[in-house]
């Protein structure tokens, strides 16, 4: 087989990858020059995926269930596994009630995967206690557009790039974590070498190496840094008053609150120079456009939705969105973290948009289900969940294809809370998951190239990932393992589908005439090019840029601007924990490691984690580089090298969240220290503020 079209799953990029093998299977792997997304570039991560494909050193080939006398794991037939699965949960339901059971999902599942499990979930089990790992990712830029905007509807493409002569990148480092973004950035800049880039980050990151001006704020300080580049954005001249006026509901309040509002006392909040402030301001008045990318940065904290709003005032304020090189970009960190948008991956969404609060919506979808009805109450989040098993409310959870075991914050509550369930079933591709430890059944999933299905990038472009080799062992695609769960349950006629075409066409078809229509998407189409969201009809070739005519998807057709007063949610740090601890990824791995940790080249940029922390903190503290260090927070400690650097400002210091035990053998678990306050409305986790102390061991 030569040249199969289809797409990396890593971030949320979305490039484009030509995959051949030979006989044998052995892959060979390039970029596609046609696709327009990367044009033929790859990252590091992208351009090793075959590597991981083709190592099944790791792979689960076989179910297994634990046996009722030694409660040994066993190797079982998936019929066993199935029976039982579904014993379990039926029993569970029967004595508890359908929230007692919940499903814990990934934006790396294919939407069609995706969409299964939510109409498992909401419409067969009677709950809304779905969740995914894209809620510790996107959730708050969910919240962000809708309140804005009206729904969550990325208003820009990747072209926009080409168009841009101003890009505001806050709480990212795309160098790094989405690098074909990235590199289209540099190549824009390299070719008009007028192209500002702003970049605002606690850390002197790869990106921030490569901007215009580096905003090393404080972290948990964005949103009195957008308040006050907003107020000088009026002192400039910057303000499209007949936008607001015209386009815009909010414009006004925000205008009066600004009036008030004392620079030098919020650049001193943020800890920065208020000249520096100054010059980003000038900068996005005297260009012409405006493309504000953000990620984990903003929304990965108590107050993320706020920071989206505050970041999003800027567009609005200065009529920049609609138009070519313009808008507010989130980037999404999952290969299909929007696909999962789509069909309502998260506890409170209903698939296609649909909103659960709105009676008319549950009942519309319940019928095209033919499930009865759907419940209106949203179901637990991710933490939510943890401290539903912890407390005993909820007492099994199906996990698939993620690991939160390394992923979610306070991990040592995390593991408490899954010894205390009364069942834990795994779907993974990786034996070097850390949650399979508390698997009372694992199944073997088939990973990327085993199956059929679709992804939406960032830039809401969907695209066909085709079945390109055979899964290992037993090992199933995930879409198969949710359809014999579900005829086990007694569900078959719901669950029966020729192939993966027909559950995306069901899935499809819940989107006709809402502000995502993609009924105009087929696999025919998919399988020559990818298209852009909304797509109506077959004829429609799909939507570059929404909201040209500024017309937004709210009742009266109205961007909604915010006042958003500055607050602090996070834990207070203290005399005994006085330092803040931000935590993200490194170049080249991925999650916590069960594909990259494997591929001995992408090991070799960061062989181990490390804590980076500043020189004058490090004198203080008498802790020299590259020496072992204790971290400790509220919650429990971490042992690590230290990495004495300038690249992060006093008083933060940061650590991957990569490292589980499963990949290294001391205590590195970053999200041991992390605290688990969630935002309260994107119920978004505060992976970017955790207060720690830090103690050079060999002073202990
Ligand atoms: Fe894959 Fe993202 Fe790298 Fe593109 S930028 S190759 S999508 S990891």
């Amino acid at each position: 087989m030569k040249n199969c079209k289809t797409t990396c799953s890593y971030c949320g990029v979305g490039c484009g990858i030509s995959l051949s093998k030979d006989k044998d299977d052995f892959l060979e792997l390039e970029g596609n020059e046609q696709y327009p997304v990367n044009e033929g570039m790859l990252c590091s991560k992208g351009m090793n995926l075959h590597n991981v494909v083709m190592d099944k050193s790791d792979r689960l080939l076989e179910p297994q269930m634990r046996s009722a006398k030694h409660h040994q794991l066993q190797n079982v037939s998936w019929d066993t596994a199935m029976t039982r699965a579904a014993a379990v949960f039926k029993s569970i339901i029967k004595k508890y009630g359908p929230d007692s059971v919940g499903l814990y999902v990934s934006g790396q599942l294919l939407t069609e995967e995706y969409y299964l499990a939510n109409k498992l979930t909401k419409g067969f089990l009677g709950t809304n206690n779905i969740d995914t790992n894209s809620r510790l990712c996107m959730s708050s830029a969910v919240v962000g557009y809708k309140k804005t905007i009206g729904d969550d509807t990325p208003p820009i493409s990747y072209e926009d790039i080409e168009h841009s002569d101003c890009f505001f990148i806050a709480g990212a480092n795309p160098a790094w974590c989405h690098p074909i973004l990235f590199r289209r950035i540099e190549k824009r800049k390299e070719q008009f070498p007028d192209t500002k880039i702003i970049v605002v980050d606690p850390r002197k990151t790869q990106s921030a190496e490569m901007a215009d001006l580096h905003l090393p704020l404080i972290p948990g300080t964005d949103v009195y840094l957008f308040n006050a580049i907003a107020k000088l954005l009026v002192q400039y001249g910057a303000v499209d008053y007949n936008f607001l006026e015209l386009h815009c509901n909010g414009g006004h309040q925000l205008l009066e609150f600004l009036k008030d509002l004392d620079l030098n006392e919020t650049a001193q909040a943020c800890g920065l120079e208020l000249s520096l402030i100054e010059q980003a301001a000038r900068l996005i008045a005297d260009s012409k456009t405006l493309l504000s990318m953000w990620t984990m940065g903003l929304n990965q904290s108590s107050i993320g939705t706020n920071k989206n709003l505050a970041l999003i005032n800027l567009n609005l304020l200065t009529g920049r969105i609609g138009k070519a090189g313009s808008g507010p970009f989130s980037l999404t960190g999952q290969p299909n973290a929007m696909g999962g948008r789509e069909v309502g991956g998260l506890s409170n969404l209903l698939a296609a948009h649909h909103d659960l609060d709105n009676p008319a919506h549950c009942n519309k979808v319940a019928n095209y289900w033919g499930c009865g009805s759907v419940q209106s109450k949203p179901g637990l989040s991710a933490t939510e969940m943890i401290d539903a098993l912890d407390d005993g409310r909820l007492k099994a959870i199906w996990i698939i294809c993620t690991n939160p075991a390394v992923s979610l914050p306070n991990l040592e509550k995390v593991e408490r809370a899954y010894k205390k369930a009364k069942f834990v079933m795994v779907s993974d591709i990786s034996s070097k998951s850390d949650t399979l430890k508390f698997a009372d059944m694992i199944l073997p999933a088939a990973g990327w190239a085993e199956k059929e299905g679709t992804m939406t990038n960032s830039e809401r472009r969907v695209s066909h990932l085709p079945k390109i080799i055979d899964p290992p062992g037993n090992a199933r695609p995930d879409v198969d393992i949710l359809k014999h769960f579900a005829q086990k349950m007694g569900w078959e006629d719901a669950f029966t589908y020729p192939n993966e075409e027909a559950i995306f066409d069901e899935h499809k078809e819940l989107t006709r005439g809402t502000n995502i229509d993609i009924c105009g998407i087929t696999y025919d189409r998919l399988k020559k090019k990818s298209i852009q969201w909304p797509c109506p009809s077959e004829d429609h070739p799909g939507t570059k840029r929404l909201f040209e005519d500024f017309k937004f998807f709210t009742p009266d057709k109205k961007a909604k601007v915010h006042v958003v007063e500055p607050e602090h949610k996070s834990e207070k740090t203290c005399g005994d924990y006085p330092l803040i601890l931000t935590t993200g990824r490194i170049r080249d791995q991925w999650h916590t490691m069960t594909r990259t940790g494997k591929v001995q080249r992408l090991n070799q940029h960061t062989p181990a984690p490390k804590l980076e922390i500043h020189p004058d903190d490090a004198a203080k503290l008498k802790i020299l580089d590259g020496e072992n260090v204790e971290i400790t927070s509220r919650r429990s400690s971490v042992i690590v090298a230290s990495q004495v650097s300038t690249a992060i400002r006093p008083g933060t210091v940061f650590l991957p969240m990569h490292w589980g035990y499963i990949n290294k053998s001391n205590k590195a678990r970053a999200n041991n220290l992390t605290s688990d306050i969630i935002d309260p409305i994107s119920k978004e986790p505060d992976f970017k503020f955790s207060a720690v102390k830090v103690q050079a061991l060999s002073k202990k």
